[in-house]
């Protein structure tokens, strides 16, 4: 449906969790997560019933995220269910890919479309630092089980940070040479309990143009520009929520495990959905889309209006 500013609001991002294997430096604070209360966390069947709910309102489009989708319990039939729902067009899924060697079968079974991975470095001792913990060849593992399993088009999503991982960018870039991938960088927000880390860090996307000066413009992906070194297979996103606000060309409203639709995701405005069904669970989606602001106010000297954290809302 369109929004107060004209625009089509057809994607649904659904957090399915708050939980992570992962403690990522920009994501998450130093303690972690703290564990909601089981109650608190909407059962696959109230999800399923709010995304037919928003589907009806022409959302055909569905992101599963978190925390880290894929340590829900079940997460494989909650992708079946979704699938099912009338309307859905594509489902799709982002994940930090350390449990894809698991999952990556029973998700492609179930009907899932597209995977984003998510790696900041190809170092395995970078990647243990920015993660607190993880492993690298995990990932790695991950990115070959889903290709094996089927998946194409899979996008790798990479948040630049100045100092860590911006002299990796090339040997990012090469990785579309043999490979269809599309690799994404992304500008680092400051947003929850992880605003005020180490702020130096940030770089705004056009770093990667200089890097790579062979990357060629060849259109537009939703809010990603998109670029490629001629003769390569894959490409390269640019997704600049800080240096070039997107929101005019916003598509999205996103749904909390602990069910509130966040129609921007750097406002603290939260609707809370739970409990209600039919008309009224419509009438709720329908002016949570409509309250839509026509942009967030975030910069590098003003953090998030969110009340939340990163892994609360899924990006
Ligand atoms: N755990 C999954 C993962 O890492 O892909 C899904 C949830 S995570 C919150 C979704 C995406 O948000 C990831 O690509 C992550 O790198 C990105 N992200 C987290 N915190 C961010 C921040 N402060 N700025 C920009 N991107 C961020
Ligand atoms: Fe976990 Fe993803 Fe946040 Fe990293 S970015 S801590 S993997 S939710």
């Amino acid at each position: 449906m369109l929004d107060a500013f004209g625009r089509n609001i057809h994607y649904l991002r659904i957090s399915v969790t708050d939980l992570c294997n992962y403690r990522c430096r920009y994501c998450m604070g130093e303690d972690g997560v703290a564990k909601c209360a089981h109650a608190d966390v909407m059962p696959f069947e109230e999800i399923a019933a709010i995304a037919a709910a928003a589907a009806r309102l022409g959302v055909d489009k569905i992101r599963l995220t978190g925390g880290e989708p894929l340590v829900r319990r079940g997460i494989v039939s909650l992708c079946r269910m979704l699938r099912q729902v009338p309307g859905v067009r594509e489902l799709t899924m982002t994940t930090n890919g350390s449990l894809l060697p698991q999952f990556a079968d029973g998700l492609k079974a179930a009907g899932v479309d597209r995977l984003n991975i998510s790696l900041d470095t190809l170092d395995a001792e970078r990647f243990r630092r920015i993660t607190r913990g993880g492993n690298l060849e995990d990932v790695l593992r991950g990115i070959e089980a889903a290709a094996r399993a089927g998946f194409t088009q899979t996008k790798l999503n990479v948040v630049l940070l100045d100092g860590f991982n911006a002299d990796e960018i090339p040997a990012f870039a090469a990785l579309t040479k043999e490979k269809p991938l599309s690799v994404r960088f992304i500008e680092r927000m400051p947003i929850g309990d992880a605003a005020g880390w180490e702020p130096e860090r940030y770089l705004a996307a056009d770093a990667v143009l200089r890097a790579v000066p062979e990357l060629e413009p060849i259109g537009t992906d939703g809010v990603a520009r998109l670029y490629r070194v001629p003769g390569y297979s894959g490409t390269v996103g640019l997704i600049p929520p800080m240096s070039r606000k997107f929101c005019a060309a916003c598509d999205r409203v996103r749904l909390t495990a602990d069910g509130k639709l966040k129609p921007c995701l750097h406002s603290a405005t939260e609707i809370p959905l739970r409990g209600l069904t039919g008309d009224a669970l419509e009438t709720a989606l329908r002016d949570a889309i409509w309250a839509k602001p026509a942009s967030h106010t975030m910069d590098a000297a003003h953090p998030s209006d969110a009340v939340r954290n990163m892994f609360e809302i899924g990006g």
